[in-house]
């Protein structure tokens, strides 16, 4: 147990700042409240909050708080429900070191040293998010240590709500991530899938996270196994179409989706391929976390989605910053430079890394960097259109970011993800939706139907803007205070 260790110490140093929920009624007056589930706009709104909780909102500045009240006067501010981010993973920290199967740079920073300094500063992490207005977030995959971040983040009161799966079942492995505890593991047979989700039902995850990487076709005459055998894992061979190579995995997708189901637990599937994608929505998966970005979807795959229920996350923002932070290109928003966490950005700069050591991948992106940006726009103009496409047919769509991969910060990543999906042609009352209340859905128990909305019951996890974010989504960073379990923290304090 030597790797909850650190983590122990984590929980000690949180213990002063432990859960409180404060005493007697706070009303927050003469503001206009933003509820963007029920697309519902209140000018001059009363809001009263007892404890951790919402227990009424009203119309009209007549209303006269009680002696005794706590009152928070929000003249000219719009208050909304907590932003949501349901894309992150704490096990990463968004630093040029946080992924060596992606670029190889241990011999800069060992991955030890790099998830140690990880668990060090979750204290600081967690603070992040709510620095940006985000009170509740879904870490969708990392080592089992992942159940004890989620346990320190919902007993501390400078952290987001936090929901979590454990290591992500795949059909690839990643030996450079595994010191132990592996992140993503290797699942070779049925069987083994259905043994991994008993394994992780022991901790009480929020969902079951698939890694569904499709293998790509090898060129003719590259070989590939051969396919007379019928092991899941088997190679694909030259020529399979995208629905052949999409269905090697399919039986283990198909295990897993269904003993999870009889667990009552949910399932999460990473599938950036419309093919994967629709194979896991078949299958029941509960939650795609990717936009598709192969190709654009039919109509066919639309209506699957909506017949099943499946949420999408469409996770724009992590596309583009792998190959910008390799290719020297990273544009990183205001947002991000002031809230990020400053030794994790000083890490993205790769001109700074010894010349002597720089993997290929980079020095390659540096010296070419127009393939890398061709690449990701070309990932955009498929990723964007399925959004408004999925938009537009009535899927619920919920924001995330993939937090903690490399060059996609930690909290205020989520500004440019609402850029982009401004892009991608959404209003920003859906942007806020996506962000509120259809984000709300992919938490289950009993945390769910408490958050993403601004009605009676619900926590009291609230953001205050200075201007309106309905007019301008990028208004949406303009952060006077946030609140969080009855707790009012202005945000400049936060992470001071
Ligand atoms: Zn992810």
């Amino acid at each position: 147990m030597k790797r909850f260790s650190f983590l122990a110490l984590v929980a000690a140093a949180l213990a002063s700042s432990a859960l409180a929920t404060p005493s007697g009624t706070t009303v927050i007056v003469n503001g206009t409240a933003i509820d963007p589930g029920s697309g519902k706009v209140i000018p001059n709104a009363v809001i009263s909050i007892e404890g951790d909780h919402i227990t009424a909102i009203k119309e009209g500045g007549a209303e006269i708080p009680k002696k005794g009240d706590q009152v928070i006067d929000a003249r000219g501010k719009f208050i909304l429900p907590g932003y949501i981010d349901t894309h992150v993973h704490f096990f990463q920290s968004g630093g040029l070191f946080t992924r060596p199967d992606a670029v190889d740079l241990t011999s800069v920073r060992p991955y030890r040293d790099e998830v140690a300094m990880i668990k060090k500063n979750l204290p600081d992490t967690f603070k992040r998010y709510l620095r940006c207005g985000i009170t509740s977030v879904l870490d969708i995959g990392g080592p089992m240590w992942n159940f004890e971040m989620r346990k320190i983040a919902n007993s501390t009161a400078l952290a987001p709500r936090v929901a979590a799966a454990g290591p992500l079942i795949s059909s690839v492995s990643r030996p450079q991530l595994d010191l132990g505890d592996p992140p993503i593991v290797k699942i070779d047979t049925p069987e083994q899938g259905r043994e991994m989700v008993r394994k992780l039902a022991a901790q009480k995850p929020d969902y079951i996270k698939i890694w569904y990487i499709v293998p790509v076709a090898p060129k003719p005459g590259e070989g590939g196994s051969s396919t007379a055998s019928i092991s899941p894992s088997a190679s694909p061979a030259p020529g399979q179409s995208d629905v052949e190579r999409a269905a090697i995995f399919r039986p283990i997708v198909h295990a897993v989706v269904e003993e999870s189901h009889k667990l009552k637990l949910r399932v999460a599937v990473h599938a950036t391929e419309l093919e994967a994608a629709r194979a896991s929505a078949e299958e029941g998966a509960d939650l795609l976390v990717h936009s598709v970005t192969d190709k654009l979807v039919d109509e066919a795959f639309v209506k699957l989605l909506k017949e099943k229920g499946t949420i999408l996350t469409p996770t724009l923002v992590v596309f583009e910053r792998y190959g910008r932070t390799f290719a020297h290109k990273l544009e990183l928003t205001p947002e991000e430079k002031a809230w990020g966490n400053p030794e994790v950005i000083s890490t993205l700069d790769v001109t700074k890394l010894p010349p002597d050591k720089i993997p290929e991948r980079i020095s390659k992106a540096i010296a070419n960097p127009v393939p890398v940006l061709d690449n990701i726009k070309k990932t955009y103009d498929i990723a964007l259109k399925n959004l408004k496409t999925l938009e537009d047919a009535g899927i619920t769509i919920a924001t995330g970011t993939d937090a903690g991969n490399i060059g996609t910060i930690h909290g205020p990543a989520i500004f440019r993800e609402f850029q982009l999906m401004r892009e991608a042609g959404l209003t920003p009352m859906q942007i806020l939706k996506c962000t509120t209340a259809n984000a709300a859905k992919t938490f289950g128990g009993e945390t769910g139907p408490k958050i993403g909305a601004l009605k009676p019951g619900n926590f009291a996890d609230l953001v205050i803007l200075k201007s309106n974010p309905v007019d301008d989504i990028a208004h949406a960073s303009d952060i006077e205070s946030v609140m969080k379990n009855g707790v009012l923290y202005p945000a400049d304090s936060i992470l001071k």
